[in-house]
């Protein structure tokens, strides 16, 4: 029996019943006691099926902050992708362990039907970090050519402070999250981070560089001002603060 929603089964030895609860981050927890089986277990668990999507949806709708936009992976989530909401879809699959395809038109996660939830989003965002570092390393490489500038090396990370940082030595910092955004908005931080390699300020020296090299670029660095707080609210970071008005390049 295939859900439409991830399920975690768990042996209680000391639960008197078989139990179905669905937590607040909308994972679906199947308790089986001791007298009971597996089998049986699953069978009372397909019986409920529409209460369970019931809980799901009254999750959703009630408290779609407290959900803080975490993958339900029951069907109904989306991410954006380079600026462009798509469907994030959960394919069962037999693998050993998950496989993202981040497609034109969905992003697809393949995985066992019994996958937790968790481990679902953790291989989504390892998946984004990979596709954020492919990103980056080819607008340094481009933007650092056009520039006549040398770059040294990269790290992604998940910063909440900024959006990138570079060091004199030619370590460039980048957020996995510039992926979520537009990719002039993610080429505009990578173009003003390379300008801090003549420039380590924000003097009119730098920002005319900046502007040299990318005319339109108020805009991007706009669009960051007022929707960059919100790309921390996709895939959140474990016990992370509630978002704040990033300090765009402290
Ligand atoms: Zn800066």
């Amino acid at each position: 029996m295939q859900y439409p929603f991830p399920v975690v089964e768990r042996s209680h030895p000391s639960a008197r019943h078989i139990r179905i609860s669905v937590n607040a981050g909308g994972e679906v927890l199947l308790t089986i006691p001791r007298r009971a089986t597996k089998a049986e277990a699953r069978a009372f668990l397909a019986s409920r099926v529409e209460w369970v999507q019931a809980q799901l949806l009254k999750l959703r709708t009630q408290a779609p902050r407290a959900l803080s936009r975490a993958p339900t992976w029951d069907g109904s989530d989306v991410l954006p992708l380079r600026g462009i909401e798509m469907p994030l879809r959960w394919m069962p699959a037999s693998l050993a362990r998950p496989q993202v395809r981040l497609g034109e038109t969905a992003i697809e996660v393949f995985a066992t039907s019994g996958t937790r939830a968790e481990l679902l989003t953790r291989a989504l965002k390892l998946a984004l970090m990979r596709e954020a570092r492919i990103e980056a390393e080819d607008l340094l490489n481009h933007e650092a050519h056009r520039l006549g500038l040398q770059w040294r090396a990269l790290r992604i990370g998940d910063p909440r402070a900024q959006w990138g940082s570079c060091a004199r030595d030619g370590m460039v910092s980048l957020s996995w999250r510039l992926l979520l955004a537009p990719p002039e908005v993610f080429r505009y931080v990578v173009v003003h981070e390379l300008c801090h390699l003549p420039h380590p300020d924000h003097s009119p020296r730098f920002w005319a560089l900046v502007a040299q090299q990318m005319p339109d670029y108020l805009q991007h660095r706009d669009w960051l001002k007022r929707q960059g707080a919100g790309l921390h609210r996709w895939l959140p970071a474990r016990a992370a603060a509630p978002p704040t008005q990033p300090d765009l390049f402290a």
